[in-house]
Order: C-alpha cells, then structure tokens, then sequence
C-alpha cells in the first residue's frame, strides 16, 4: 500500500538469490520498493520446525541488521509417501551433501528417487510444495502468507531448466511437463512461491 506521501513502501529482501529476487521483484512491482539483502548480514541457521518458523528466522535477522521491513520466504516440499522426511528439511534431505557439495540438488532429487523406488501407486508419488512468505516489521508485528503447488514426482527426471527438484515435480496445473522442462515465466504462472508472492502483494494492497 504506497505510504501517505504517495512513495511505495520499502521492504529488503532476505533472499541473495538472483532468480529468486527477480521473481519477486516482478510480482511486488508497484506495490513495495525491494530493497537488496545488505552483503555484511550473515546467513541464519534454519533450525525452526516449521516453514513459517524458518521464514521468521531469516526475515528477523534482516529487519534487525536494518531497521526496516524484511521480507523472507521458505519453501519445503511434502511428498505424500514420506511423511515428515522432507517437508521443513528439504534442502538437507540428502544425509550426505557434503560428499555432494558440487550438486546438492542431484543429491536431493536421487535419494527421493531412491525413495520412491517401490511405490507405483500413483497416490504415493503425489507431493506439494509449500512456500511461506513473512514480513519482519521493525514494530515486532508481521504478516505472513503462503502459496502451494500440488503434483506428482516424476519417475525419472527430466528437464535442465530451474533448480532443486525442478526435474522430479509435475505440477498438477500444467501439461504433464516437469518444472525443469517449463521457462520460467510458464513456471512462475503456477508455482508455490509465485502464488505465496502473489498473496502477499494481495495482502499489502489491502
Ligand atoms: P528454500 O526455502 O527456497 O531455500 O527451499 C528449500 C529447498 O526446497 C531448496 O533447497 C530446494 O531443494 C527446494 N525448492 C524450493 N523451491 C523449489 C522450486 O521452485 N523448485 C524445486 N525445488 C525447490
């Protein structure tokens, strides 16, 4: 909502990630002015139990290196035939991504094809990926908003494009195309964080 003396709000981004900022920036335009993560902040550990729990984390540390509002996102993914394995850890799922510190991805996406090895059912493989988008404001109030995008994992991947399990999910909105196999404007018109990003710009124009 622009301020009273009519300049857009400004949020700082917790998130580094190129992609991602550009993602954000494109959904928020007009609404808020995202200000760049500040290069002198450490990363925070993750070690919340919950999605909405990790996104404080990151978007305190931010609004309290600055002073100004901070707007963090986490994502996890939640697949129906492993219940509590991934969800809040997904980015270590794999035990051991250190011996894999070139690709932890691949290491990720090949323990949950390993996983998933033995189910067929197709009920087995259904997955969502949920992402929680929080803003810190420096008054200690925030809000947060979340976005989901259910669909299946693919029994072997398929596509170069995107990151994580790009290759592994079909999206239950699509055309039978991984993630990996979209552009990215084709996967930001269905994702999980475009829809949370979406629902907080919702949010800030109400
Ligand atoms: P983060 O909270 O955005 O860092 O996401 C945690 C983990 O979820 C990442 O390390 C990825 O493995 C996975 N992930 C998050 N978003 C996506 C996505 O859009 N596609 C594929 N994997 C994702």
């Amino acid at each position: 909502m622009p301020s009273a003396s009519g300049r857009q709000p400004q949020l700082v981004c917790a998130s580094a990630n190129p992609d991602k900022v550009r993602e954000i920036e494109q959904i928020l335009a007009g609404l808020v002015e995202l200000r760049p993560r500040p290069a002198d902040v450490p990363d925070v550990d993750e070690t919340a139990d919950s999605l909405v729990g990790n996104a404080r984390l990151k978007a305190e540390a931010i609004r309290d290196a600055t002073s100004m509002a901070a707007v963090a996102d986490d994502t996890g993914l939640f697949v129906e035939a492993l219940p509590g394995e991934l969800g809040v850890r997904t980015a270590r799922y794999a035990a051991d991504q250190r011996s894999h510190a070139t690709d932890p991805y691949g290491a990720n996406r090949a323990k949950l094809l390993r996983a998933l090895a033995n189910v067929d059912d197709d009920r087995g493989r259904r997955a969502r990926f949920v992402t929680v988008v929080l803003v810190a404001y420096p008054d200690g109030t925030e809000l947060f908003v979340e976005g989901e995008c259910t669909g299946t994992i693919a029994t072997g991947e398929r596509g170069e494009r995107g990151f994580g399990f790009d290759p592994l999910f079909v999206p239950d909105d699509g055309d039978g195309r991984t993630f990996a196999e979209m552009s990215d404007d084709e996967k930001n018109s269905l994702s999980h964080r475009a829809r949370a990003f979406a629902a907080l710009a919702e949010a800030l124009r109400d």
